[in-house]
């Protein structure tokens, strides 16, 4: 069984002429120690989504259609206080920026031993040392004495492991971690996403990690679902997509990032901008901007179809091997 489940979800927000989808249909899954990278440019999708599975939809946006399962369970449905019993305990998230994870005027082992405290039932001293194994895992030197200096105390860098630490240690299941490297010196983006990729492995945890860089999906995902125009227009293996992208956007993706670092907010090998959720056109929304475009592309939407492995949403490749 697939530790997540997100099946058909379409969060909508009220705009000035009706409702406006923000991501639409979007189907995905993921398995225990899986890591599953979501990338494409700023306002694909990519956040929503992960806001979506961890219950954080700001009002007046609403999931007006399908559903997301954590191990079985129906969890879109449940009500606030449910839904922030499960985020930490079961559903870990880690952000671009460690300074909003952080509070300020605790030290971070008050932090970790309270979030520890609230999800596994372990006295203060018992937690207290998991908190600071937690600090070694993610290599913060000198973990004895760093659990007792405050969040400013830390380097961009160190921040962000102890975010990590926060994130894992009341052992969730999933982790959404959203542009974690994004705020960080090109050199240490590479090591958080190594110690990332290390951790997955040695908890089992899964991790959505959603991010506008190909390259961070390169070194560190499994598997990637590409999104575009709020909808999941490729996924598959990471190996598969790279070295073989089927869908025209996703092979401008790759064109325009080769390398960790990259800001590709803006692709330059691919003309034109991707259109907002309010003016998306009828049919594809890559038309305007895809070199292959044909006519049925203007009017009739492609589906995400595929094999058991790969899928993608185009008409150039409605026949995808399996
Ligand atoms: Fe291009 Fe048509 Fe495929 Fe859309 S469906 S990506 S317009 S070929
Ligand atoms: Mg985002």
């Amino acid at each position: 069984m697939a530790l997540l489940s997100v099946e058909n979800l379409t969060v909508a927000f009220p705009g000035r002429r009706g409702s406006v989808n923000a991501i639409e249909d979007v189907s995905l899954s993921i398995s225990p120690g899986e890591i599953l990278g979501m990338v494409g440019e700023s306002g694909a999708g990519k956040s929503m989504t992960g806001a979506a599975i961890i219950g954080l939809i700001e009002p007046p946006g609403r999931i007006v259609k399908g559903g997301i399962l954590l191990e079985g369970q129906r969890i879109d449905t449940l009500r606030p206080e449910e839904m922030r019993r499960i985020r930490g305990r079961r559903i870990g998230a880690i952000f671009q920026d460690p300074l909003t994870s952080l509070n300020p005027v605790l030290t971070v082992g008050e932090q970790l031993i309270e979030t520890i405290q609230t999800h596994l039932r372990l006295s203060k001293a018992e937690a207290r040392e998991r908190a600071i194994d937690w600090l070694r895992r993610v290599g913060i030197p000198a973990p004895e004495a760093r659990i007792d200096t405050y969040p400013h105390q830390y380097s961009g860098g160190m921040r962000q492991r102890v975010v990590i630490a926060l994130a894992l240690c009341a052992e969730p299941r999933l982790v959404i971690a959203d542009e974690p490297t994004t705020a960080l010196d090109v050199s240490v983006q590479a090591q958080i996403i190594a110690l990332l990729r290390k951790l997955a492995r040695e908890t089992g945890v899964a991790v959505i990690l959603v991010t506008h860089d190909m390259g961070v999906i390169a070194e560190t995902a499994d598997r990637v679902a590409v999104m575009y125009a709020g909808r999941i227009v490729e996924v598959g293996p990471v190996a598969e997509v790279l070295t073989a992208p089927r869908h025209p956007y996703t092979r401008g993706l790759m064109a325009s990032i080769p390398r960790i670092g990259a800001r590709p907010d803006v692709l330059p090998q691919i003309e034109g901008a991707m259109p907002r959720p309010d003016a998306r056109p009828g049919g594809c929304a890559f038309a305007p901007r895809c070199p292959h475009r044909m006519d049925i592309c203007g009017h009739t939407r492609p589906d995400l179809n595929g094999g058991a492995t790969l899928s993608v949403a185009c008409h150039l490749t409605e026949e995808v091997p399996a």
